[in-house]
């Protein structure tokens, strides 16, 4: 098996590289998914949530308002480590469920945002980070999914920044231009890197 470390800041294209990845049939274990499935109505972390935060962090329908959590999980830092004491263990679990299902010939992709802040890195076979300029990534965030500019900016302010993920890379894609051009650059990683590689461990 080999374990590729997909990340880069918000917006840089990380999901446009993953789904070509996986029409190569690369596993995909996706961070956001798996973060989003641990607290879904049923699961224990819902619950443990709301008896800590109150109800009002609840839909009608009990699924979870992010809105809501995010009102009373990030006033203090302790609110926050409790936020993240209920979530990180299963998010933990999982991730490492979604590992354990790929087999020894497989490609294993990694997608997450906080793969370098996580300290995860050195758990990967490689490290692939996804760059595009922050005006182009903030450009491309409002047109497609109609976030706000600002909002944009003020969360990839809060994010590390890019000389410190292209210090923990061992590949840069760049995606400042087409996604054309992106897709062949992640063409040529899985071709003449990606294979090879897994070619040599099984
Ligand atoms: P997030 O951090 O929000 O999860 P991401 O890193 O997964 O984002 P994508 O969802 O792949 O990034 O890309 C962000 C947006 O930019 C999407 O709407 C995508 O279609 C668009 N996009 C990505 N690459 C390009 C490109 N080269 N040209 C134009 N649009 C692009």
């Amino acid at each position: 098996m080999i374990k590729v470390g997909l990340t880069g800041g918000m917006g840089s294209g990380k999901s446009t590289v993953s789904r070509r990845f996986a029409g190569y049939g690369a596993l995909i274990v996706d961070a956001d998914a798996i973060a989003r499935e641990i607290v879904e109505p049923g699961q224990p972390a819902l619950a443990e949530l709301s008896e800590r935060f109150g109800d009002d962090i609840l839909n009608e329908d009990g699924s979870l308002n992010r809105a809501g959590l995010a009102a009373k999980a990030f006033t203090t830092a302790e609110d926050t480590a409790a936020l993240n004491a209920i979530t990180h263990p299963r998010i933990a679990e999982r991730t490492a469920e979604r590992f354990a299902q790929a087999g020894a010939a497989d490609i294993v992709i990694h997608d997450m945002p906080l793969l370098i802040e996580n300290g995860l890195t050195e758990d990967c076979d490689i490290v692939v980070v996804v760059h595009a300029p922050e005006d182009i990534r903030v450009q491309r965030l409002a047109e497609a999914r109609g976030v706000d500019e600002d909002d944009a900016r003020r969360r990839i302010a809060a994010q590390i920044d890019d000389e410190a993920r292209f210090a923990a890379a061992d590949v840069i894609l760049d995606n400042s231009g087409s996604e054309e051009a992106l897709l062949a650059q992640v063409d040529d990683l899985w071709n003449g890197r990606l294979l090879p590689m897994r070619d040599a461990v099984i």
